[in-house]
């Protein structure tokens, strides 16, 4: 089959600038500055590759070289997008810089070095290519078989732009002719492929990005911004299963507020909130960073600590002393912030209700035991069934506090 490649650079131009118009017009509508950036590079990459086909001929050598640098700051552009895309700052220089390595090898070789001049071309783009599936690979973290296509994409066409670098010393010999036509062929497909699988990637991305958004939002409690009840439960599920599979123990704690109701009633709903967020502040300063933890009730809060039960109590006595050295003083008086704490640890693969129900019944012990301290669950029941069972079933060992925490 023969195509022929104005044409087929025809096509590719148009088929980008529509697709970088869309991309415009989608970025502007949702203010999404990555977006904007994508469709303007595909935009001015049309636009010169477009130019270039029709009217290269008729071109003087340095409206020609313009436009060619154009198109490598349209390639920069795109790197840049993905860099936007994930919260980092453009890297202007970086932009520019493949335009300026490509003026300075049309000064260095002659017209007659057209290979070489392809090859250092082509070279340029499969750097911004890898570049930006760089920049994509760094964010993949926890959605990495989701974002696959985001860097075989950019990473394909890295390839492809170099694949006559690599194979050029079996081609040239024969046939130079034949083996660029064949190649700019190959380039012209390749580019449309490119154009609308990025898009593909680039939707794939901001649709990813908005449902985690709204997961987000649905999973965090908006006075403390840490997990709700339903963001704790889903990320220590998480956590857990991964620390069964590493056999590794867990600890849970629940943190109740002491005499909360009082704090409200002595000075306002208000000051109120103002303590549950000085308390999720404690608690965040106190853990480490590979902690969970979350308000799962009014002045109640959570954490997931991959430790065992000994540290576990550590860290629980080292929130429980901050917070009780708080020391708010309000217009009516000092305010007395103390929490009770209940701490159960257990072996790899103990089911979090398991823990939450023997981290429960020492939290109301360290209630009943006065107040302002940190108690460890004595025996973890072996299973959630089996605990049930006796605390419901035995005949006067009714269970203190009704029901078993669920965060289901
Ligand atoms: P205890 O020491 O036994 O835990 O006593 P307590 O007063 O802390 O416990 P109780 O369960 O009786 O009271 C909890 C209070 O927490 C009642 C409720 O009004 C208050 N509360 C729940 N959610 C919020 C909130 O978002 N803001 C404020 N300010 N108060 C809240
Ligand atoms: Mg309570
Ligand atoms: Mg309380």
């Amino acid at each position: 089959m023969l195509l022929d490649t104005s044409t087929l650079y025809l096509v590719a131009t148009m088929v980008a600038a529509m697709l970088g118009a869309m991309l415009l017009f989608f970025g502007r509508q949702e203010s999404i500055p990555a977006l904007k950036w994508w469709g303007t590079a595909y935009l001015l990459g049309a636009a010169s590759v477009a130019l270039w086909t029709l009217a290269g001929a008729a071109l003087g050598g340095m409206l020609l070289l313009a436009l060619h640098a154009v198109g490598f700051v349209a390639c920069g552009m795109v790197w840049n997008a993905s860099r936007v895309f994930h919260g980092r700052k453009p890297n202007l220089p970086g932009l520019v810089l493949g335009a300026m390595a490509w003026i300075a090898a049309v000064m260095t070789f002659a017209p007659e070095a057209s290979m070489m001049r392809m090859t250092i071309g082509a070279g340029i783009v499969a750097v911004y290519a890898a570049l930006t599936a760089g920049e994509l690979w760094t964010e993949r973290r926890r959605t990495l078989q989701k974002r696959w296509p985001a860097i075989v994409v950019p990473v394909l066409h890295g390839l492809v732009l170099m694949l006559p670098i690599l194979l050029g010393d079996f081609l040239r010999p024969q046939d130079a002719a034949f083996a660029s036509s064949i190649w700019v062929t190959v380039f012209s497909v390749e580019l449309v492929l490119y154009a609308v699988g990025t898009v593909f990637v680039i939707f794939m991305l901001v649709s990813d990005r908005v449902v985690t958004a709204h997961k987000t939002a649905a999973s965090m409690d908006p006075l403390t911004g840490m997990f709700n009840r339903r963001g704790f439960a889903e990320a220590t599920s998480r956590v857990i299963e991964r620390e069964a599979l590493a056999g590794r123990p867990v600890t849970v704690m629940i943190f109740d507020i002491d005499h909360f109701k009082s704090i409200n009633d002595r000075f306002g709903h208000p000051a109120g909130d103002e303590i549950l967020k000085l308390f999720s502040t404690v608690v965040v300063n106190n853990l480490r960073i590979s902690d969970l933890s979350g308000r799962v009730g009014g002045e109640e809060f959570a954490a997931l600590l991959p430790c065992s039960l000994e540290e576990g109590v550590i860290v629980a006595e080292r929130v429980r002393e901050a917070f009780a050295e708080s020391g708010i003083v309000v217009d009516e008086g000092p305010v007395d912030t103390t929490v009770s704490i209940g701490v159960a640890g257990g072996p790899a693969g103990t089911e979090l209700e398991v823990l939450l129900a023997a981290a429960d019944t020492a939290l109301y012990q360290a209630k009943r035991g006065g107040r302002n301290r940190v108690e460890v669950a004595e025996e973890l029941p072996l299973s959630l069934e089996q605990w049930r069972r006796k605390t419901a079933g035995l005949p006067g060992q009714k269970p203190q506090k009704p029901g078993v925490p669920s965060l289901a």
